[in-house]
């Protein structure tokens, strides 16, 4: 069995993990990451979603429109709302997945208080759209980055997480680099490195005993979940929603909330096993790359709709867009390659946030309905492995019709 994703987490983060704490390891953990993405600061939070909801925060917005992707992860909008704002949506660039900047100016009222870009599947945000948006703004709006999909998205060499007032990440065991859960505010300016630091030591607890605990054994657990064999035994657990379980405790795109524990600080062990994970970040990297490249010369196929190529995607996903989804996860499974489909809805569709008809946002609505995603974790021989076993079911899906 091809798992869809596979962390690359061995022997050296277990050894972190089973480090026993020594104080200052949340520390360490942001320093480090912010020598990565070459930021002055970075602050270490419980999730992605916990970053971003205090970032709003400490931005001082609140009953605010925030201008959200309409495909990004869910917990995003989750973040606006349960800050005390409002996400006000925007559908996704035509042939790409990242938000349509062109489609902003018109959505900017009296009322936004930040934007949200994002990088989605490592695809850099356009920046010098960006630019020429927010020359037509009425006033300054923070730009805020999500970044939670790539740890390095360049937009022509310039780092996209540094156009803006900050970024924030998420660490989470499905991204790129893995801290098991985890997320990150990284920004430049002082002054707001030092509001958001204040509101993190007042809203946050302190990871507790338990909880490093617990993020021990989730670790030790998903060790052995990842290896081919057992992949394969538990695969039939994880179509119905296992592994997002474990990534995603509550159902997220059904109910609007944030974890239980997402005030409680980050946990040492995962500073740690984050620390370790992180010198892995080329590495892991190329490996994506070169599988992206082994897709692109070798499966340009019909009604197989190939993502844009962009020598600066870091590829938190390969994603394809095909008609037959169900067919395709189906007939590739009974092959022993499983495919994922990241993200498979638009958000303001989702009956949380409006239920907005798929009209309202069509190409979030296409992206949302045909999306699958190749493994891309293995570099070029795993690649190569998935190419065959692709190429031998769009014969027999094309051999139907
Ligand atoms: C994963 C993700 C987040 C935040 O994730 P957490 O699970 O809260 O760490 C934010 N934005 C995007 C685009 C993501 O994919």
């Amino acid at each position: 069995m091809i798992p869809r994703l596979r962390p690359l987490i061995g022997a050296r983060e277990v050894r972190a993990a089973l480090t026993p704490p020594r104080g200052g390891d949340c520390e360490r953990f942001e320093v480090a990451f912010a020598g990565l993405v070459g930021a002055r600061y970075a602050l270490a939070f419980p999730y992605g979603r916990s970053a971003l909801l205090l970032l709003l925060e400490a931005l001082g917005l609140r009953d605010c429109e925030v201008i959200t992707p309409a495909i990004t992860c869910v917990v995003v909008p989750h973040a606006v709302v349960c800050s005390g704002n409002r996400p006000v949506f925007v559908d996704v660039e035509e042939g790409g997945f990242n938000m349509d900047l062109a489609l902003v100016p018109p959505r900017v009222t009296g009322r936004t208080g930040a934007i949200i870009a994002t990088s989605m599947y490592g695809y850099p945000c356009d920046l010098d759209m960006l630019e020429a948006v927010r020359a037509r703004f009425p006033r300054d709006i923070p730009v805020i980055q999500d970044c939670a999909l790539t740890l390095d998205a360049r937009w022509k060499g310039r780092p996209v997480h540094k156009a803006g007032v900050a970024a924030c990440y998420s660490l989470n065991i499905s991204k790129v680099v893995s801290s098991i859960f985890g997320g990150v505010v990284a920004t430049d300016s002082e002054a707001l490195h030092a509001r958001l630091q204040v509101l993190r030591d007042e809203r946050l607890r302190p990871a507790s005993w338990g909880k490093g605990l617990k993020r021990l054994l989730y670790l030790l657990a998903i060790l052995p979940v990842f290896s081919p064999p057992i992949y394969a035994l538990v695969n039939k657990l994880e179509r119905s929603g296992l592994l997002n379980r474990f990534t995603y405790p509550i159902e997220e795109d059904q109910v609007i909330g944030m974890p239980r524990d997402y005030l409680e600080g980050m946990a040492g062990i995962e500073a740690r096993v984050g620390i370790a994970n992180l010198r892995r970040f080329d590495e892991v990297v190329r490996r994506r790359r070169e599988a992206a490249e082994v897709y692109f010369q070798h499966l340009n196929l019909d009604g197989f709709v190939l993502p844009p190529r962009l020598e600066n995607s870091t590829y938190s996903h390969f994603v394809v867009r095909v008609s037959r989804r169900d067919e395709w996860l189906e007939r590739c499974l009974r092959r022993g390659l499983q495919l994922g489909q990241v993200v498979p809805y638009s958000v303001p569709e989702l009956p949380s946030y409006g239920a907005h008809r798929p009209d309202e946002f069509p190409r979030a609505a296409q992206v949302a309905r045909t999306v699958i995603n190749l493994p891309i974790w293995g570099g070029r021989r795993l690649a190569e492995r998935v190419v065959d076993i692709v190429r031998e079911v769009h014969r027999e899906i094309e051999g139907q019709v």
